[in-house]
């Protein structure tokens, strides 16, 4: 069964070899562009995605740092202020209770601020309901504040900030020690604030960063250990965050990233898991499918467009071409010339073989008139003779014109040659030979058969004429009265002809009409020579 393609094949004329080499020329390019868009595009892609994603969780840790920034902005306020300096060294009932009440909580955004003497004692306390509902307890707040400021004691009008988590609740925890407005005098106590860090304000932070992350609290089983494989990335110190590591993990479809968020202790608190889709990488997928599938249809329409122009311009014309010169070779008509209106090398190429034509002609007719000429008298050979006798039959059948057939045989010519020698012998053929060529028609056909014998092979011509031809032959070579003194017959070289003229009873075509010639010259030989005897009539008396 033929496949589609080798029918087109066959429809455009082209060989399997042509469009081989398409298909790998065509291949070859195509995985140099895949491997091209595999080695340069995608990796460029890659590393531009690696770049958006460190960018996006810088984002999302720098938030934390900001959430902090805005609670120590505040709380630097406060322990700047006269009033709280002087509250704290007389209690004042009426400043606790619009300062530290929930009005005041709900309009500073804060979720606990709490007030510290320098023993550290809690000495005012203002809580507001986590969103869990759960309020946060002044010792809860206290413990871990303690804990650090045994370590690094609170410095007067220095503001600092960590992370801490007070019952369940994320909280962004600043505190200052409490001075004067001027900023002078000892630190009366320290003033602390805390704002929790809830879903709506984690979605908010996530919206504004753009990116999605997740926060994973670190209970006692958890580790704090990046997973094994993970890309290690240094993320600069913020106002409040140290230096700190990001660990990145990239799949095909997502990268995922890892910031480990610290208490105020320095003790691991919650993982901030971020994960982002490769979108980047997707695209760059579909476009290199897409440009390879844009590259396959445009490569598929470039080979149709090759294969229908080789087709157009090569092989058409040069199976034309083939097909002219097989026609030639087939009729055997040297003599034609090909068609060559193209400039090109198909068109040189057609002129190459019109001249080896050309050249083919000349030969062919040197050829033919050599194989058809007698050498010795330039008249007709036998070969000819022939075949224009049997084209005047076919004639004849068509026309029924009169055709008549002379033979001459040289009387005693073995003699001549024995008195004269050869070459004076050859040089009486060749006077005959001009003889009969003068003496006849352009119709007519003068041969020499062979040896000394001769043909007069006359179209349209009747008995009558023939009789005449044989005739004035006769008297022309009398006239000329080359000399033969041992001839039996006459003093000089002398012929004997027979005569036939074609009849339409005859029906053994060329061999019966030569025989019957050949009979009548044996009846002209010897009934004495230099005569000429007609078929069927009795012999006439010579000349
Ligand atoms: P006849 O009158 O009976 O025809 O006698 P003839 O001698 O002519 O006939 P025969 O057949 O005995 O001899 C023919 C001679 O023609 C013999 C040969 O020497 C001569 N001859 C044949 N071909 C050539 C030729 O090409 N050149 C020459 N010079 N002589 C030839
Ligand atoms: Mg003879
Ligand atoms: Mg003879």
């Amino acid at each position: 069964m033929r496949t589609p393609i080798r029918l087109l094949m066959a429809g455009l004329g082209i060989g399997p070899r042509i469009v081989l080499v398409f298909v790998l020329v065509f291949g070859c390019m195509g995985s140099v562009g895949l491997l091209l868009m595999r080695n340069s595009l995608l990796p460029t892609f890659d590393s531009m995605e690696h770049s958006f994603a460190q960018e996006g969780a810088k984002r999302v840790v720098s938030l934390f740092d900001q959430e902090m920034v805005s609670v120590g902005n505040q709380n630097r306020d406060w322990a700047f202020w006269d009033d709280l300096y002087q509250h704290m060294q007389r209690p004042n009932p009426v400043f606790a209770r619009s300062n530290l009440g929930a009005e005041a909580m709900q309009s500073s955004s804060l979720h606990a601020i709490m007030l510290v003497d320098l023993q550290g004692r809690v000495v005012g306390f203002g809580p507001r309901a986590f969103s869990g509902g759960a309020q946060a307890q002044a010792p809860d707040l206290l413990a871990p504040l303690l804990q650090r400021w045994a370590r690094f004691p609170v410095q007067p009008g220095v503001t600092e900030c960590g992370m801490a988590r007070v019952a369940y609740a994320l909280n962004a925890v600043c505190w200052t020690g409490i001075v004067q407005s001027n900023g002078k005098g000892p630190a009366v106590g320290t003033v602390v604030m805390a704002r929790e860090l809830d879903a709506h304000t984690l979605k908010h932070m996530a919206q504004f960063a753009g990116v999605t992350f997740t926060l994973e609290q670190l209970g006692a089983n958890h580790t704090s250990a990046p997973l094994p494989g993970m890309l290690t990335w240094e993320l600069p110190a913020l106002q409040y965050l140290p230096k700190r590591e990001l660990y990145a993990e990239f799949s095909k479809d997502a990268m995922a990233m890892q910031y480990l968020l610290r208490d105020l202790n320095d003790t691991p608190l919650s993982w901030v898991r971020i994960r982002m889709h490769r979108e980047l990488m997707e695209q760059g997928r579909r476009v290199v499918v897409n440009v390879l599938v844009q590259l396959a249809v445009l490569a598929v329409a470039t080979g149709l467009v090759l294969l229908m122009t080789v087709h157009w311009w090569l092989v058409r014309p040069i199976a034309r071409l083939r097909s002219a010169v097989a026609d030639v070779s087939a009729t055997r008509r040297w003599d034609q010339t090909l068609a060559y209106e193209r400039p090109d090398e198909i068109g040189a190429l057609t002129q190459g073989i019109n001249s080896l034509l050309a050249v083919l002609h000349e030969q062919v007719g040197v050829l033919e008139t050599l194989s058809s000429t007698d050498a010795l008298t330039g008249i007709a050979n036998r070969r000819q003779f022939d075949e224009r006798l049997a084209h005047e039959l076919v004639r004849l059948g068509r026309h029924s014109a009169p055709l008549s057939l002379l033979l001459l045989d040289v009387d005693h010519f073995k003699l001549y040659n024995d008195h004269y020698g050869h070459p004076a012998g050859d040089a009486v053929l060749r006077q005959l030979g001009g003889l009969l060529r003068a003496s006849c028609r352009q119709q007519d056909l003068p041969a020499r058969l062979g040896g000394e014998e001769f043909a007069l092979l006359l179209p349209d011509t009747a008995a009558a004429g023939a009789a005449a031809m044989a005739d004035k032959v006769m008297k022309a070579l009398a006239a000329l009265a080359i000399g033969h003194e041992r001839s039996l017959t006459a003093p000089h070289v002398t012929v004997s002809i027979g005569i036939v003229t074609w009849s339409e009873v005859l029906d053994g075509g060329a061999a019966e009409l030569f025989a019957q010639a050949d009979k009548a010259l044996y009846a002209a030989k010897h009934s004495g020579r230099q005569r000429a005897c007609v078929y069927g009539t009795p012999a006439v008396p010579k000349l």
